[in-house]
């Protein structure tokens, strides 16, 4: 199958063997019935599997060209999962502009059981080399990254983590497998917030894994069991409704974004826009090699670079709703330096780019006449 066939039936059967149906029943039950002590048919308790679940895990498995999908009550929870492979001492390399909630987790929880953090320059091949001591076991990374849109030559850190022997996990949620396949790079696990793009819809908080080994997907399995993590009948049916049409909504919200941003770019309050699809993107070539476009999240900052005319566009803008998270139908935008990022202090928050009138954008799949012209009106 090719990869919008698989966006819909990738894993699935095509009707359920009860009545039929031809999406897959929302198997609302903790436990199921044996006929005799093991005697089931495949499922004994919900944390363990179930049915609504598994398909979901299919289909994630089939979407990313992987062999094995795991689904978590939320992105957090799937990054959680994957930390706990590890040991006391290991130590993971990893972006200085991760997701804030992956650089908390990381530090705030994981640090306290003994896994040590480096955050390093991700596409300088000999930074990445000397960074490397016989204790890293994992090289964590996001691309493109919220909210700089930095781009990771995923390719050319797999070549380094293959001859290392330690684990490449890559962070998908921003740009999907529509636009791009981490496993097919190089990459051991694949990551996904599916809030975002994948449910689609702005109405679940869900996450999931991919990979391709058996082995390490078999570890992961017997985390996600024993630590319990697990998405839930309802939710996983939310995103597998959402996934059959990921390419169509990834198609729109590359068009909107590339419109979006060159209005933006020209526009003469506007100092910088964030934007991997520009040509002087300092990772362009990057993008355009490993990904199909260049999707709908864009960032930028105005000339006077004011935290109080930031705040008063984010507040003037209609279509665009002021909100955390991304990846929805509907345009969202964010003021990182007053939402997501407040709680870094301001100098530290500067070096990694994220200036007072940073605004980032998730740009959604209305039309872009009207995204234009709300944006035009809150510029003033
Ligand atoms: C939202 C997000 C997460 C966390 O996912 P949740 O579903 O909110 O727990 C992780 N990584 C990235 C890139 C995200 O955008």
């Amino acid at each position: 199958m090719k990869l919008n066939t698989k966006f819909i039936h990738g894993g699935q059967e095509n009707t359920d063997p009860a009545y039929g149906a031809v999406m897959p029943p929302i198997y609302q039950t903790s436990t199921y019935a044996q006929s005799t002590p093991g005697g089931h048919k495949g499922f004994e308790y919900s944390r363990t599997g179930n049915p609504t679940r598994n398909a979901l895990e299919k289909s994630i498995a089939s979407i990313e060209n992987g062999k094995h999908g795991l689904v978590f009550g939320s992105g957090t929870a799937s990054i959680d999962a994957v930390m706990k492979l590890l040991s006391p001492g290991d130590e993971v390399l990893s972006l200085n502009d991760l997701y804030g909630g992956t650089y908390r987790l990381f530090t705030k929880i994981f640090q306290n059981f003994g896994l040590n953090f480096k955050f390093i320059e991700m596409n300088n091949s000999a930074e990445v080399k000397t960074a490397i001591t016989e204790k890293t076991k994992m090289i964590w990374v996001e691309t493109p990254s919220n909210p700089m849109m930095n781009i990771v030559d995923i390719q050319a850190l797999a070549k380094i983590t293959k001859e290392k022997n330690i684990l490449l996990v890559v962070d998908n949620t921003f740009a999907t497998p529509y636009l791009q396949l981490p496993l097919d790079l190089g990459a051991d696990i694949v990551t996904h917030s599916a809030t975002k793009y994948l449910g689609g819809h702005s109405d679940v908080v869900l996450g999931a894994l991919a990979v391709k080994d058996d082995k390490l997907a078999e570890k992961l399995y017997f985390i996600q069991n024993a630590s319990g993590a697990i998405g839930g009948p309802m939710d996983s049916f939310l995103v597998l409704r959402g996934i059959k049409t990921l390419h169509l909504r990834m198609q729109r919200h590359c068009e909107n974004g590339k419109a979006v941003a060159h209005f933006l770019r020209n526009h003469p309050k506007i100092d910088q826009v964030y934007w991997p699809g520009f040509e002087d993107h300092p990772n362009h070539e990057v993008a355009k090699k490993q990904m199909k476009d260049f999707g709908g999240m864009l960032s930028f900052t105005t000339k006077k670079d004011d935290l109080k005319e930031a705040v008063a566009i984010v507040e003037k803008l209609k279509i665009f709703t002021l909100a955390e998270s991304l990846g929805g139908v509907e345009s969202l935008a964010g003021h990182p330096a007053s939402m997501t990022h407040a709680s870094i202090p301001e100098e530290e928050r500067k070096k990694t780019g994220v200036k007072n009138s940073l605004i980032r954008l998730s740009v959604g799949i209305e039309d872009e006449e009207d995204l234009i012209e709300d944006l035009k009106q809150a510029l003033g």
